[in-house]
């Protein structure tokens, strides 16, 4: 048998009595005792300071028919010190074995020697079960800690040994966005730890942590999962029952100090030394159905925050520190709001925001200070879609165009569509005309042989395969390969080759600079005339963190079922910009296209003017000739 089979077994046969009828905020009222050295507010625990975690903590008490509880959380609300009252009133008044899982070993090490040991000691009915440490044979180390009818086993996520633990009725998981989603190839550590407590039928699971990242935070899909309690108080005026959110919070002409909460139902200002009273005469409403109809969830917000802990005022005061830094805005949604972030496009760069700024430049002309046009081809089963876009000095962008155009990409005649809407002339504000100068198909699709014959015979019109790879770090555009080999393995002459192109780069760029609001380098310039559509596709993915192994991996998720045609051809076309500067000088290549064209503006002898230097140019300088009427190449969707 495994050591400490006996104290389970003496666990189980305790676990078979009543449970004494005391619920974990009684128990935490009567003896628990906070200490200087822990706490800001030493001295007896009195529920009524936080009186939101009066019916968390008494979910976790043994009479309670709940069997995991959920709580999502931003920081100082007192959350700690009520995972606190219920480890002292586990092994007070409902002893068994348990385990208590913080992210890290580390983390498990510093909080036996830190929170549990000024727990154990300074509270008198807890010290006088538990030996001191310092004795032999106490029974009381580091990672575990005995008691009668029971052990309390500390633990990290990381540690699949730690977390395979004999069977356990009460199980504790501590901030659970920490945990890494893999440990040492065993699986997920909450399936793992909750599994430990499978076989009571009487178990006590509970979960909190502050949220991390959408999609991927823990806390919030467990929270999703379970019947969504909100804490709601009443407005002192009205007396409307409502959850305090950030948005009905306001301030007047940028000064915290008049930070006040807006009633969502009369409108007046509710200012914060109401708080007290609010908090008292609030209550937990379910605001979905759990799943499980034994799981409950609490969300949180700092907003709640006890008066004295954490005000309204300082809270505006660190969003307005924090609203121009994604990193610091990210700090502050997850620890003061308790909610999870968006990464990148998420709140900030939603497809409204990116249209809202749209402008009006003439439809299929390349406006003044762009010099470079490239285009991005993606290739569907039943289309192709087609984004055009030109660069200028500071690779500023400006959408040129974007449309779809359906056929079989296996025929002909969808290809000479590409070339009416590529290979023809662009006019130029400025004067002029230019051609698009590279042109990037990719060839990942189902139709592999005909993006490689199309390419091919195109070639010195700048249109070559690409072939995405979501690789992080990988520069846009890659060592092209040869792909037409003959059955000898030998390369054929005048092969078609295909361009690996790191998307997952391009993206990370590109996202970042939907971001800047000011026009210039770097900045994209849509066009008025792109639907909605264009901009739901633009922005349809975005980058989450996934764990392997317990390292966060940035990589780029497209919502499911969304399209995001528009974003890939803005991808490839970026990868075309930066096949040019294979070719050109990057310093003065948009000097050089310039140039160019300005000279093919003037002079009769325009087809001399091509850019100097160029290695296999795939520009070729405008020619003289009608021009056509150019139908509007951003389409409505
Ligand atoms: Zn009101």
């Amino acid at each position: 048998m495994r050591d400490g089979a006996l104290i389970y077994r003496s666990a189980f046969v305790e676990g078979l009595k009543p449970d004494p009828d005391l619920t974990v905020s009684q128990w935490a009222d009567q003896y628990r005792m906070l200490s200087n050295k822990a706490s800001a507010e030493p001295g007896p625990w009195r529920t009524d300071r936080t009186p939101y975690l009066r019916e968390i903590m008494d979910c976790m008490s043994a009479n309670s028919a709940v069997q995991k509880v959920v709580f999502m959380a931003g920081a100082q609300l007192g959350k700690t010190e009520g995972i606190n009252n219920v480890v002292g009133y586990m092994i007070a008044h409902a002893p068994g074995p348990a385990l208590f899982v913080q992210p890290t070993i580390e983390m498990a090490k510093r909080l036996s020697k830190q929170r549990l040991d000024s727990l154990i000691h300074e509270t008198p009915c807890l010290a006088e079960k538990i030996a001191p440490a310092r004795s032999r044979d106490s029974g009381n180390t580091m990672f575990s800690k005995e008691f009668p009818g029971g052990i309390l086993l500390l633990t990290g996520a990381n540690s699949a040994t730690g977390l395979r633990s004999a069977p356990c009725r009460w199980v504790l998981l501590d901030e659970v966005d920490a945990f890494p989603s893999d440990v040492d190839g065993e699986g997920d550590p909450c399936a793992l730890a909750e599994r430990r407590a499978s076989t009571f039928s009487r178990r006590k699971i509970i979960l909190t942590s502050t949220p991390t990242v959408k999609d991927t935070s823990r806390i919030e899909t467990e929270y999703l999962a379970s019947d969504q309690r909100r804490y709601f108080v009443p407005c002192p005026h009205c007396e409307h029952m409502q959850w305090l959110q950030w948005k009905h919070l306001q301030w007047r002409d940028g000064d915290p100090k008049t930070a006040a909460y807006v009633c969502e139902a009369c409108g007046c200002h509710i200012p914060e030394h109401y708080k007290s009273e609010m908090l008292r005469k609030g209550e937990w409403r379910a605001t979905a159905t759990s799943q499980d109809a034994r799981t409950v969830g609490f969300h949180l917000s700092s907003l709640y925050s006890p008066l004295g802990w954490k005000s309204w005022e300082e809270i505006v005061t660190e969003f307005l520190r924090a609203k121009n830094d994604a990193p610091l805005l990210k700090t502050f949604v997850n620890t003061v709001l308790g909610e999870t972030w968006e990464e990148e496009t998420g709140a900030k760069l939603g497809a409204e925001s990116l249209s809202e700024r749209a402008e009006f430049y003439p439809a299929g002309e390349v406006p003044s200070g762009a010099s470079i046009l490239v285009a991005g081809v993606d290739v569907q089963d039943n289309r192709l879609a087609i984004g055009l876009y030109a660069y200028g000095a500071g690779e500023e962008c400006w959408l040129i165009g974007h449309t779809e155009i359906y056929g079989d990409p296996a025929g002909q005649k969808l290809w000479s569509q590409v070339d009416d809407l590529l290979l023809r002339d662009y006019p130029h504000a400025d004067g002029g005309k230019m051609k698009v100068a590279a042109i990037g198909v990719d060839s990942g699709g189902h139709f592999t042989s005909e993006v490689y014959a199309y390419a091919r015979s195109r070639k010195g019109k700048g249109v070559f395969a690409l072939k995405g790879q979501s690789v992080r770090n990988k520069p846009p555009i890659g060592k092209p390969s040869k792909v037409d080999i003959n059955y000898k393995g030998q390369v054929l002459k005048n092969s078609a080759e295909v361009f690996p192109c790191g998307t997952d780069t391009i993206k990370s760029t590109l996202f970042g600079r939907m971001k800047h609001n000011e026009p210039g380098a770097g900045y994209i310039h849509f066009h008025a005339e792109a639907g909605q559509e264009y901009f739901k596709q633009l922005t349809s993915e975005r980058q989450v963190v996934r764990y392997v192994k317990g390292f966060a991996v940035r990589e780029w998720k497209k919502k499911a079922g969304d399209r995001n045609e528009a974003l890939d051809c803005f991808v490839y076309s970026y990868c075309a910009l930066h096949y040019l500067y294979m070719r050109f000088n990057r310093n003065t290549i948009f000097d050089q296209f310039d140039r160019a064209r300005g000279q093919s503006g003037k002079t009769d002898a325009a087809t001399d003017a091509t850019p100097d230097k160029p290695i296999d140019s795939p520009y070729r300088p405008p020619q003289r000739r009608v021009r056509r009427s150019n139908p509007s190449f951003v389409t409505s969707w």
